[in-house]
């Protein structure tokens, strides 16, 4: 339509297009982003039920796997070889291994707002996704295809008075890749030192929270946010969601309004 031509007179492509709407018109282009499964969600007491048989969950992550890192207009993320079994998720829900991708982050344009799930009314300054596919499938567009394809550990950031010191090693990157398109190399990295101390979570079934929003994803969401100070947070706002022969517009909330629960259960491994 008259949207579609203008845009695209301006070297606009369809994904950007959407994006650019925003998450509101998404559906248009990927009609899955009104299903049933949708992420992220409210995360109430009230609709959460404690699941004893959850067992606990483990990363073992090789320093070795990490490559890049890069911004993509859309976030900041760190992208691990996936080759082989080298750095794996399993337990807690999950039904086997799965290979971490990559990792990524979503934050506000204040401290007051930015991650992608809210808990019990809450929403934290942003929160960070940890993408694992499942290796049971050939590769992973493949598994993205697939309800138990992709499992995602999403951990919540919360401003303290305290900066944490395992977030410097990509903080200190960012001057970097300022621009979208830009990336680095980011290598010898474990981010199991970004972990909180507490391993209890909630779990339930739904999507990516970015276009097309594929239903393929059994989130595990940490109870405990980590500790990061309102500077850590500035540093993510100072990328840029342009290129560099672009005016200069900041890459701030990046995280998608949560959507409805439908008959989903939340479950939680701890009581
Ligand atoms: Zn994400």
């Amino acid at each position: 339509h008259k949207y579609n031509s203008y845009l695209a007179g301006r070297g606009f492509h369809d994904l950007s297009l959407y994006f650019f709407l925003g998450p509101d018109h998404w559906y248009k282009n990927y009609p899955i982003a009104k299903g049933r499964r949708q992420s992220p969600i409210e995360i109430n007491n009230k609709d959460v039920h404690y699941d004893r048989s959850l067992l606990p969950w483990f990363a073992s992550y090789d320093p070795g796997a990490a490559k890049t890192i890069l911004n993509n207009g859309k976030t900041c993320r760190v992208v691990f070889d996936d080759s082989f079994d080298r750095s794996v998720l399993r337990g807690g829900p999950l039904p086997g291994v799965y290979r971490l991708r990559q990792l990524h982050f979503h934050w506000g344009s204040s401290d007051d707002h930015g991650s992608e799930h809210v808990v019990n009314g809450v929403r934290y300054a942003g929160e960070l996704h940890l993408l694992h596919w499942n290796p049971k499938y050939s590769n992973y567009l493949d598994a993205v295809r697939r309800a138990d394809g992709i499992a995602v550990l999403a951990i919540f950031l919360q401003v303290g008075k305290t900066p944490k010191p395992e977030m410097k090693r990509i903080l200190e990157e960012i001057n970097a890749i300022k621009t979208k398109g830009k990336e680095a190399p980011f290598t010898n990295f474990d981010p199991s030192i970004l972990f909180p101390k507490s391993h209890d979570y909630w779990t339930y079934h739904g999507s990516f929270t970015t276009p097309p929003c594929e239903e393929c994803i059994t989130w595990i969401v940490l109870r405990e946010p980590i500790i990061v100070s309102s500077d850590q947070m500035a540093k993510l706002r100072s990328l840029s969601k342009n290129a560099e022969n672009e005016p200069n517009l900041p890459l701030v909330d990046n995280w998608r309004p949560t959507q409805p629960r439908y008959f989903r259960m939340v479950s939680a491994s701890f009581l």
